[in-house]
């Protein structure tokens, strides 16, 4: 068992998330926030494995320990993947959810194919250099208005057809085992254990 990681993600929330998804298979997670000046990375890849791999491999030869990093968006079929890697800033630097999901809704307009997921990949690497990236994805369909308070981001508008509610209105509990970064720690997981 690797004894312990440094978590690339100074966002109290997905630490939390973290560490419940990951209980047991590290020996402790360190929070971004626990180091002094840690090193910022630009997220300009292409795609979120670039990017989940850029911020891991700066982290771990900082920190000199495993760094776990992860990268995550929204990808509407009917606009060929977008907001994508620019999930956060779609609407602009700096850009609330409202914003972006306003964005969203305006570019999307009456179209009837309304698909979308949601992605998230994972990059575990050592100071060694050795390098683990693991994916995992959550399928629903974008409304055409926000629905429920609960989570963040594009939750309020992304229908999951299985519950017939928005991300936004399901325990978090619930959201916390279907999504794509739940998947994406399982399938991490998988690849540890082989
Ligand atoms: P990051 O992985 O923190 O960079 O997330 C990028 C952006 O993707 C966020 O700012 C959200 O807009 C969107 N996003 C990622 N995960 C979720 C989610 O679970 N729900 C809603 N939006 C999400």
């Amino acid at each position: 068992m690797i004894e312990m990681i440094v978590l690339a993600t100074g966002n109290k929330g997905k630490v939390r998330e973290f560490e419940g998804l990951l209980r047991g298979v590290f020996g402790s997670i360190v929070p971004l926030y626990d180091l002094e000046s840690p090193p910022e990375v630009i997220e300009d890849g292409d795609t979120f494995r670039e990017n989940a791999l850029k911020k891991a491999r700066a982290l771990a030869s900082f920190a000199g320990i495993p760094a776990l990093a992860d990268d995550s968006g929204l990808e509407v079929e009917a606009l060929q993947g977008r907001p994508g890697v620019y999930s956060a800033r779609y609407a602009g630097e700096g850009a609330t959810d409202r914003e972006n999901i306003d964005k969203l809704l305006a570019e999307l307009g009456s179209a009837g194919n309304r698909k979308a997921r949601f992605v998230c990949f994972l990059a575990l690497v050592t100071p060694e250099g050795k390098e683990i990236t693991a994916e995992g994805s959550c399928e629903g369909a974008i409304l055409t208005e926000s629905r429920g308070q609960g989570g963040f981001g594009y939750d309020p508008v992304f229908f999951l057809p299985e519950y017939n509610k928005t991300m936004a209105e399901i325990p978090a509990q619930l959201k916390n085992e279907i999504s794509h970064r739940a998947r994406a720690c399982e399938s991490l997981v998988r690849l540890l254990n082989q």
